[in-house]
């Protein structure tokens, strides 16, 4: 029996807002991809496929309502409720969800939760947001990333690609102390499971090779199930290729910046 804890599934790299130090790389893409919906639902599967059971599935973009299909990829994940706690949809609160999307929201109440990211004025359509989801009954809670009310104190900066030349000891000391280990998050996107943003956007954007077993390709037909379920079992076990190109995100020492500065 294989669980996970949170798995965020990317459904576009496509964004309202620009934002500086953006965990997702946005800024790094030309033209960022909204997935798909048929790749997305690969996705799911693929991930089921691994995992007997995830506690949450998070929706993520990019701003994810900007998918026209979101109510269909959440009719899809919804196939798989008795493998999961609960979907969590992750909002920058700039896009009033679609009739459908909240019309499916509202109908399954109990399995859904909206965390809308409060970026102050750059959020302009979050407080119309708030009343709506109020109003369907959509469970929903929002962060405040502005101001004197960073949550989390603000945002971490990862840093660039470049190789930081630690020796060993730092790289492992970088790796222990990083709350993307221990959160236990994965990501998946366009086909690619990860145990770290950073390792899936520097496998995605060609930064650097990573090594075939520090991520799953759900789409490698050549490689059996029980090797791939393998791979995630060894996930936060031992630091990654992507560590060396990291400042780490040490959530007690690493230096806090305001949320969301557009670039
Ligand atoms: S709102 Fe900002 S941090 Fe979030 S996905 Fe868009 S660009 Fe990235
Ligand atoms: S690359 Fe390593 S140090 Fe950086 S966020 Fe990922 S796991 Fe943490």
């Amino acid at each position: 029996m294989l669980e996970a804890r949170r798995l965020a599934i990317i459904v576009t790299l496509k964004c309202t807002l620009n934002c500086k130090l953006c965990c997702n790389c946005i800024t790094m893409y030309e033209n960022p991809p909204i997935l798909d919906k048929k790749i997305i639902f690969e996705d799911i599967k693929g991930a089921f496929q691994i995992y007997d059971r995830i506690e949450w599935l998070q929706f993520v973009g990019g701003e994810l309502f900007i998918h026209p299909d979101m109510h269909l990829i959440l009719e899809e994940a919804l196939k798989y409720k008795e493998k999961f706690d609960k979907i969590i949809l992750m909002s920058n609160g700039t896009i009033i969800p679609n009739d459908k999307t909240l019309a499916l929201l509202s109908e399954n109440s109990n399995l859904f939760e909206v965390q809308l990211s409060d970026y102050g004025d750059l959020s302009y359509k979050i407080r119309d947001i708030e009343k709506i989801f109020t109003k369907m009954h959509i469970p929903y809670v929002t962060k405040a990333f502005f101001g004197d009310m960073q949550h989390y104190g603000g945002w971490v900066d990862s840093g660039d690609f470049e190789d930081r030349g630690y020796s060993e000891s730092e790289l492992k000391e970088v790796f222990d102390n990083c709350w993307q280990i221990s959160m236990k998050n994965l990501h998946v996107y366009n086909g690619k499971l990860h145990n770290c943003i950073r390792s899936l956007f520097a496998l995605d954007l060609e930064m650097i090779d990573i090594p075939c077993d520090e991520y799953v390709d759900l789409r490698n037909d050549d490689m059996t199930l029980e090797k791939k379920k393998e791979i995630a079992k060894g996930f936060n076990t031992k630091p990654l290729k992507a560590c060396r190109v990291c400042n780490g995100f040490d959530s007690k020492k690493s230096k806090r910046y305001p949320a969301a500065e557009q670039v």
